[in-house]
């Protein structure tokens, strides 16, 4: 049985909700509307704006429209006076030689730069990459302790170079709660595996690619080649990470270990098995990287609307400002304008913020609203507030954050990314059916979307953080309709030029609906005395209950 939360009974027959009465709290809700949403998203995804990439001359004119549309609004500046939080980043370009020379004694492969491998170092030092360093194959390269799995037994991988599988078993078995099944846990995603690389001693860490089990195709890996990389200030100049960081394609993968009487399904088969044992490769690599660095800073932007009697305690909204600017010409159009990604989550943030501070009465608890910067490098704007909160972690509440909108409409359902993993979920299922609406689980968990977006950073200290969108079922419309609008903007529009808003091609009755459900959450999560938890089986559960 579903549990029931008495967050506050649902509008009908009541003349009072939360402090506010009924018509007091529509006449707020009724701030959310289409214009405010699609001015806010045609302004910032005008090519104006670049693409809003942080350290561009750009990221200046968007920090200061959002916080000068806070000021509109009427909120306070949430940091010390000030609507901004600075984030200090280091921005790294890397210099990649053109090849990657796998020797394999009698021959050697050499690998194209893009078409078939990548290649970064994290290490705040100029010269990195390997010369001639021996090749280790380490499955799926992760060590869990719970499912008592562990490639890197029995094997030194020392100052050698591993050659990884992408996602983790679970995805390949499908054994429902082995790595979740078929939903990506951390330890299938590529930020894991190179940590786990690193603490294992490696020099260099190689992820083979496959579209399904990385939930992208390789132009977004391959993308990532031309854009500086970004990333928050540490003591260590992260020297304690490899000396290479890297892909191969599928096909890169094959053409080498059909040397060595391999092929990459066979690999995965044979790193499936209890006893598989990672095996030297009797090759080895070399490729170079310069890296040249440059210390700046960027903003997240913050605004408060302080509680009334439990005002050190906070509910959070996020939604990143940043895109990736201006790269590689697709169709004449050199400006990556993230619309869908992320200017409309920051018309979500404001919009919601309007109409907290439209109500007669502030709620019991405070309100926090962060566009954080620097989500596409990494999560860092989010991971930054996290390091240095405003209210601190254990009287945080709850994060809700959203990403990637799709313009289709209004939808039926309200899909959680990471579904099952906080009360959240129960939290949201009660709300929505008020506004006729349904709770679903993201159908795609093996991407792991759940980790690739800013309320990871939140989960991630322990903060139950909830992502919740309608995306799966466009009201009208058939869900298979309605999916295969789901592949062709993946394929067609994510990181691309094409991500715009186009008025007479876009509707936003989807958005303008998710504000008001997301509003009457974070709402009724105010005015209760509430600390949603998170669930048994959650990786985050015991971050939170240390606090
Ligand atoms: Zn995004």
């Amino acid at each position: 049985m579903r549990k029931s939360f008495i967050l506050l009974s649902a509008i009908a027959g009541l003349t009072m909700v939360g402090c506010n009465s009924v018509s007091d709290y529509k006449q707020a809700e009724d701030t959310i509307n289409y214009n405010d949403l699609e001015r806010y998203i045609d302004d910032l995804s005008d090519d104006l704006y670049g693409g809003r990439k942080p350290f561009s001359p750009e990221e200046k004119l968007t920090v200061d429209y959002i916080a000068a549309e806070f000021k509109r609004i009427g909120l306070e500046p949430a940091n010390n006076g000030s609507y901004f939080q600075e984030v200090p980043m280091v921005q790294v370009n890397a210099k990649v030689s053109d090849k990657m020379v796998v020797n394999l004694g009698k021959e050697s492969i050499e690998l194209v730069k893009a078409d078939e491998f990548t290649a970064f170092s994290r290490r705040l030092v100029k010269d990195n990459g390997v010369e001639n360093n021996e090749l280790v194959f380490a499955g799926f390269g992760v060590v869990a302790p719970e499912y008592n799995w562990n490639d890197y037994q029995n094997i030194d991988v020392k100052g050698k170079t591993v050659v990884v599988l992408v996602n983790d078993p679970g995805f390949y078995t499908k054994k429902e709660g082995f790595f979740n099944g078929s939903a990506m846990t951390y330890y299938g995603r590529w930020k894991y595996k190179f940590e786990e690389a690193a603490r294992q001693g490696a020099a260099g860490c190689i992820i083979i690619h496959a579209t399904d089990a990385a939930g992208y195709p390789w132009g977004v890996v391959r993308n990532g080649l031309f854009v500086p990389k970004l990333y928050l200030n540490s003591p260590t100049n992260y020297m304690e990470r490899c000396q290479l960081e890297s892909w191969w394609t599928g096909d890169a993968a094959n053409k080498v270990f059909a040397k060595l009487g391999y092929t990459v399904d066979q690999l995965i088969d044979m790193s499936l098995k209890p006893d598989f044992k990672p095996f030297d490769m009797n090759a080895k690599v070399s490729v170079s990287i310069e890296n040249s660095m440059s210390q700046n800073s960027s903003k997240n932007v913050m605004a408060l609307l302080p509680g009334t009697d439990k005002a050190d305690e906070c509910i959070i909204y996020t939604g990143h400002w940043d895109h990736l600017g201006r790269g590689p010409k697709i169709n004449g159009d050199s400006i990556y304008n993230g619309a869908s990604d992320n200017a409309a989550a920051v018309a979500w943030v404001l919009e919601i913020a309007e109409a907290f501070k439209s109500l007669k009465k502030a709620p019991s608890r405070s309100v926090l609203f962060i566009s954080v910067t620097a989500e596409e490098g990494g999560l860092m704007g989010s991971e930054y507030y996290c390091q240095n909160p405003i209210f601190p972690v254990e009287k945080t509440v709850a994060a809700f954050n959203t990403d990637v909108i799709l313009f289709l409409g209004k939808f039926k359902d309200v899909t959680v990314t990471g579904f099952g993993q906080s009360e959240l979920d129960d939290c949201l299922a009660e709300v929505a059916k008020d506004h006729n609406r349904y709770v679903m689980a993201d159908q795609e968990p093996e991407n792991g979307m759940y980790y690739r977006s800013d309320h990871f950073s939140f989960a991630k200290v322990g903060i139950p953080a909830l992502f919740a969108k309608g995306y799966n079922h466009v009201d009208g419309q058939t869900k298979e309709w309605t999916k295969e609008k789901i592949s062709e903007y993946w394929k067609n529009t994510y990181h691309k030029p094409s991500d715009e808003y186009v008025p007479e091609r876009d509707n936003l009755d989807g958005l303008v609906e998710d504000s008001k459900l997301m509003f009457d959450l974070g709402y009724r999560l105010a005015n209760s005395n509430q600390f949603p938890k998170w669930k048994t089986g959650s990786e985050f559960k015991a971050i939170r209950e240390k606090k």
